[in-house]
């Protein structure tokens, strides 16, 4: 069922605390935590503690949940003190486009120059 937690996916281990992570946020629908292999100083993933394979689909289903993740992202930003040099949420969707994990994520990106358009 949409939602639910799904046994082979690593971000609902993290959720549950199978898999450590190094937590830096959590509220009642979302975990923050530090990208395993981070590609600027900061790099935080925020995820919505339910299941839904990508972003879109979680604004489809529970879109209240998708607000909590974007809301999380800024206060990430925040707490890093990087608000004065900005910051960059990505949503990667679908493997083409660099997806690797299917458990809706934001990548919280911040510390360096960011250059556009992304690669
Ligand atoms: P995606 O490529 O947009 O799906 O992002 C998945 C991200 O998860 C990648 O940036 C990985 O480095 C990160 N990642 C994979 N495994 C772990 C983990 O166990 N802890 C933290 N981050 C992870």
């Amino acid at each position: 069922m949409a939602g639910e937690p799904q046994p082979d996916c690593l971000f609902c281990k993290i959720v549950s605390g199978e898999i450590p992570a190094t937590i830096v946020r959590e509220t009642d629908t979302t975990v923050a935590f530090r990208d395993i292999n981070p590609q600027a100083p900061t790099h935080v993933l925020v995820i919505p503690r339910v299941h839904h394979p990508d972003a879109a689909s979680l604004a489809a289903a529970e879109p209240q949940i998708l607000a909590d993740v974007v809301r999380e992202a800024g206060q990430v930003a925040a707490d890093e003190k990087v608000d004065g040099t900005g910051y960059r949420v990505v949503f990667n969707t679908g493997a083409g486009a660099g997806q690797t994990v299917f458990h809706a994520h934001a990548h919280v990106l911040a510390g360096r120059g960011l250059q556009w358009p992304p690669g």
